[in-house]
């Protein structure tokens, strides 16, 4: 009750007369209304790659979300084929692949967006991880697709932030332990400091990224 600085009195007394609150300070709507309003806020970080699935969690994992599908692969390994074969030109190859990927993000922003609308939050905030490499990378091609998916399929009141997401892959959700070895092998996050286990290091990855946007909202 603190967080609302509000007299604990005058929250207790509008809780049981809530036909006062029409006489209430304006400057303590105010705060009762902000308060309302940051704890139905859904943040949800986003974590993608060049190979792996794209992920997404909010800070305590209460709501995630995985892109199932093979369809990174497979467009990644018919680009590269593409581009062995002499036949094929290969600003044809990145053209397809682009295509290829356009089409595929969206298609899974709208399946994500559509598990965000069922949550019962007053507004969303996406935030995605900025992985800082050069522009004519693929990241920042997924990137720059994921962005203006997001940004065209988004309610109006919604938000996208974009973080830095150095060390949200290796970091541990419960202790804080920064390492590597935190990621095993088969995509699955177990903490070598304090044992926290999750099947599926990359929304570790993407709730790190929900926390770090948490951070600059509130
Ligand atoms: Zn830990």
């Amino acid at each position: 009750m603190k967080q609302i600085e509000v007299p604990n009195m005058l929250l207790k007394h509008y809780k049981r007369h809530p036909d006062k609150l029409i006489n209430c300070k304006v400057k303590h709507i105010q705060k009762i209304d902000n308060y309302v309003r940051r704890n139905k806020v859904n943040t949800v970080g986003i974590d993608l790659g060049k190979y792996r699935f794209l992920a997404a969690s909010n800070s305590d994992l209460t709501f995630t979300f995985v892109d199932e599908h093979n369809t990174f692969f497979q467009l990644f390994r018919k680009y590269e084929s593409r581009l062995e074969d002499k036949q094929v030109d290969n600003n044809k190859a990145y053209s397809k692949l682009k295509t290829g990927l356009k089409n595929h993000i969206n298609q899974v922003i709208n399946e994500l967006i559509e598990q965000v609308n069922e949550t019962n939050s007053f507004q969303t905030v996406f935030v995605l991880g900025d992985h800082g490499s050069s522009h004519l990378s693929f990241p920042s091609l997924i990137f720059d697709l994921i962005y203006f998916a997001i940004k065209q399929r988004k309610h109006e009141y919604d938000e996208i932030l974009i973080v830095d997401e150095s060390f949200t892959s290796i970091e541990c959700p419960k202790c804080q332990k920064r390492t590597s070895q935190n990621r095993t092998k088969s995509n699955r996050f177990r903490c070598t400091h304090c044992g926290f286990y999750y099947p599926n290091d990359d929304v570790i990855a993407a709730a790190n990224i929900a926390k770090k946007g948490k951070l600059l909202v509130f």
